[in-house]
């Protein structure tokens, strides 16, 4: 039976999102509209709009809606940018940067989580989108600089290849810190330096690579 989530993500956006001070119109805007629940097994649909992280296989997440808000919104798109993302996951979040940058590299190392992302978001028609099965924390030099960085999976540390391919004033968003918890935090290239802000706690699955944890 097919059924209309339009009534959830509007509840979504509404008890989840702007009370918790998402205030960036662009987002608010793509979240209402960007159907979650295609994004997770049938079985789960029901939960997609819920205030909580959900299963998507092989060990993995997509992440809580006001988390996905909240790292969405820190990294400030204007529309033009050339934006990274490492842990493509389901494809939901990267479905919402394609939405608002110029065009998304992403990189999933599970193999079999990208190709399900990528059928999905080509039948939904996003064609600004390259993928790669690969360690991101090794970044994706050939397309380098980017403006804006997005990890989805938690780091021990900030790794260099994505601070190297940076954009001057490119943000990075990502979550530091031990295995089972994090601060998210942002940083801005400034030249040679680096601006780092946090913005809050959190609890992601590991990032798993040369410049992460290991497996
Ligand atoms: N953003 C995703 C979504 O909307 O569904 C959720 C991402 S999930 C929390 C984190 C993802 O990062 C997992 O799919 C995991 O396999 C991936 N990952 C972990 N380490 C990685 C690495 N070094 N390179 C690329 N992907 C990685």
């Amino acid at each position: 039976m097919s059924h209309d989530f339009s009534l959830a993500r509007e509840r979504m956006v509404k008890n989840q999102l702007i009370p918790r001070g998402i205030n960036n119109e662009r987002v608010l805007q793509v979240m209402g509209k960007i159907p979650r629940h295609l994004f997770i097994e049938e079985a789960l649909a029901g939960e997609a709009y819920n205030d909580h992280p959900v299963p998507i296989g092989e060990k993995q997440t997509i992440s809580q809606p006001y988390i996905v808000a909240l790292m969405t919104e820190a990294l400030e798109l204007k529309g033009t940018e050339k934006t990274l993302e490492i842990g493509t996951g389901s494809g939901y979040q990267t479905a919402i940067l394609a939405e608002l940058s110029s065009r998304v590299y992403t990189i999933e190392r599970i193999k079999s989580l990208l190709v399900n992302a990528r059928e999905l978001l080509a039948q939904l028609g996003y064609n600004n989108i390259l993928f790669k099965a690969f360690d991101g924390t090794l970044g994706w030099k050939e397309y380098a600089p980017f403006d804006a960085i997005m990890v989805t999976a938690g780091s021990p540390s900030l790794p260099k290849p994505l601070i190297d391919q940076l954009a001057d004033n490119g943000r990075i968003i990502i979550p530091v810190g031990d295995r089972y918890s994090q601060e998210l935090i942002k940083v801005i290239k400034k030249g040679k330096g680096l601006e780092q802000k946090g913005l809050g706690g959190c609890r992601f699955v590991n990032l798993i690579g040369v410049h992460g944890w290991s497996d």
